[in-house]
């Protein structure tokens, strides 16, 4: 039975026709930020969320990060209350490790994978539609969602794995006439040449095709 096309479908297709970055990273961030605002809108009194963020010892510190930026005083002060209560009824054990049961156990990062799973499963249903998007909107994927993307194709041994490659180099190679014109406008012979406002931000892009878009509420590109 043919896939069917719902909700989350139509958000990636949105953010495959941003070009403002990796659309995988666009929509996880997007989600994420939901993850929090419905986390601190109904979750601050859930005693689920209660339970596995006592497990977790909070929140990693990226997400611990993002929280923060929601500036959400009253309802970040009683989630953290109740973990800190938890934390000092059990002092002996939370001493070290602290950090690996936080990157192990955290909810968000839970959250997370989960999203990231499901998209990349979306892509993979309706491949030539967002090949397509992927063709024409011209921004590569983070070297992050493009390694889980060629992972997944590889294991269903398709030939659509060299056709991605091939689309994800000419975009790689499009930036980076951006990158270029950014680091040439800082020479005075070039001072007349008007800068885009995406090669203005290429520096910003550079950084997140490698290592992922550092996802958090402030930034978030419409
Ligand atoms: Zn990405
Ligand atoms: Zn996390």
């Amino acid at each position: 039975m043919a896939p069917e096309r719902h909700l989350s479908y139509y958000s990636l297709m949105d953010a495959f026709s941003l070009n403002c970055g990796c659309p995988f990273c666009l929509i996880i961030e997007k989600s994420m930020i939901k993850y929090f605002d419905d986390l601190l809108y109904e979750g601050v009194n859930s005693v689920e969320i209660a339970k596995e963020l006592s497990k977790s010892k909070g929140f990693c510190k990226k997400h611990a990060k993002m929280l923060l930026d929601f500036n959400d005083a009253l309802g970040i002060a009683i989630l953290y209350q109740r973990i800190l209560q938890e934390m000092m009824n059990e002092q002996k054990n939370i001493q070290k490790n602290i950090s690996e049961i936080q990157n192990k156990y955290c909810p968000a990062c839970k959250a997370e994978k989960e999203l990231n799973e499901r998209y990349a499963q979306i892509f993979i249903d309706f491949i030539d539609e967002f090949l397509q998007k992927f063709k024409n909107n011209g921004f590569p994927f983070c070297f992050e969602h493009y390694n889980l993307i060629i992972d997944k194709l590889g294991r269903m041994k398709t030939q659509k794995v060299n056709e991605i490659k091939t689309i994800q180099i000419k975009n790689i190679k499009k930036f980076l006439v951006k990158l270029d014109n950014l680091i040439n406008s800082y020479n005075y012979q070039y001072h007349d040449k008007k800068l885009t406002e995406q090669e203005k931000i290429a520096w910003i892009d550079a950084v997140e095709i490698v290592s992922g878009k550092n996802i958090g509420k402030k930034r978030y590109k419409k």
